[in-house]
């Protein structure tokens, strides 16, 4: 099933995306109610509610380098084990909503699209052949960094973690299988990335895994899987799509962050 957050009538609520509509349904997906005991509430047409983020994670972990060709495109070796970065809260967005370019601060700013793990229910130290009765579902993920902040911190915080940095959605696919699934990913409709999760060098359950070993995953915590190869740059104005097949497609505009952002200056 595809569950979703949408606002309609002033009103935020969970819902289930079946074909063209939303059914309400008056439950948090997170609570731990088994997904087929869900009730359908009232109906509404997608096109006439607003969908948000699915989730508003506690945190969201994510993945670098964990595709083979992207490795070879950065000139990295493989690593030895998952490579942990964090991305704050107060990043995310959901499809729809604008990405705001930081022109105060960056002037190189890449979407890496990925697959998203949303965790259904607390989990610590769980071996990799337990983590799929940790996970809710899968969800389009977009990690946008600040390249050239990147280079220039060594340490990650800034460049990923400027507000509008973390696009999730449209919705959470609870049936899913996360080991074959094409990542895409289109700038102004042309294709830029298309990999299979085939080319993960940890898949999933890996690392779910690995990350309970570290931090407690909380429901709602997201894993960003990593980007596959075929990485770029955006500019104020670009349409950028993350679509994976079977959930479905993540659609944010970059905006100029020079109407909202002020420049920072040293007191
Ligand atoms: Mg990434």
């Amino acid at each position: 099933m595809k569950l979703c957050r949408f606002e309609a009538e002033n009103r935020i609520a969970y819902g289930l995306i079946e074909g063209g509509s939303v059914f309400e349904i008056d439950m948090d997906p997170f609570s731990g109610t088994p997904a087929n005991d869900i009730k359908k509430g009232n109906q509404r047409k997608l096109e006439e509610v607003r969908l948000l983020s699915p989730v508003i994670p506690s945190k969201i972990v994510a993945i670098g380098l964990n595709y083979k060709a992207h490795a070879a495109e950065f000139n990295k070796p493989l690593p030895e084990e998952p490579m942990l970065f964090m991305k704050p809260s107060t990043a995310v967005i959901g499809t729809g909503d604008n990405i705001v370019y930081p022109t105060h601060m960056s002037h190189r700013v890449d979407y890496e699209g990925e697959l998203g793990v949303v965790i259904g229910k607390a989990a610590k130290d769980i071996p990799a052949d337990k983590a799929k009765d940790y996970i809710l579902g899968y969800t389009c993920f977009n990690d946008v960094t600040a390249r050239d902040l990147q280079g220039k911190d060594v340490q990650y915080t800034r460049a990923k973690g400027f507000d509008t940095f973390a696009c999730v959605g449209p919705c959470i696919e609870t049936d899913f299988d996360p080991l074959n699934a094409r990542v895409e990913t289109y700038l102004d409709g042309e294709k830029k990335q298309d990999t299979s999760t085939q080319d993960m060098i940890f898949n999933v359950y890996e690392l779910v895994s690995f990350v309970s070993y570290v931090m407690t995953l909380l429901p709602g915590d997201i894993i960003a899987t990593g980007t596959p190869s075929g990485v770029g740059k955006m500019r104020p104005g670009n349409i950028v799509e993350v679509k994976i097949e079977g959930i479905g497609t993540l659609k944010n505009t970059v905006t100029d962050g020079k109407v909202f952002r002020k420049i920072w200056t040293k007191a």
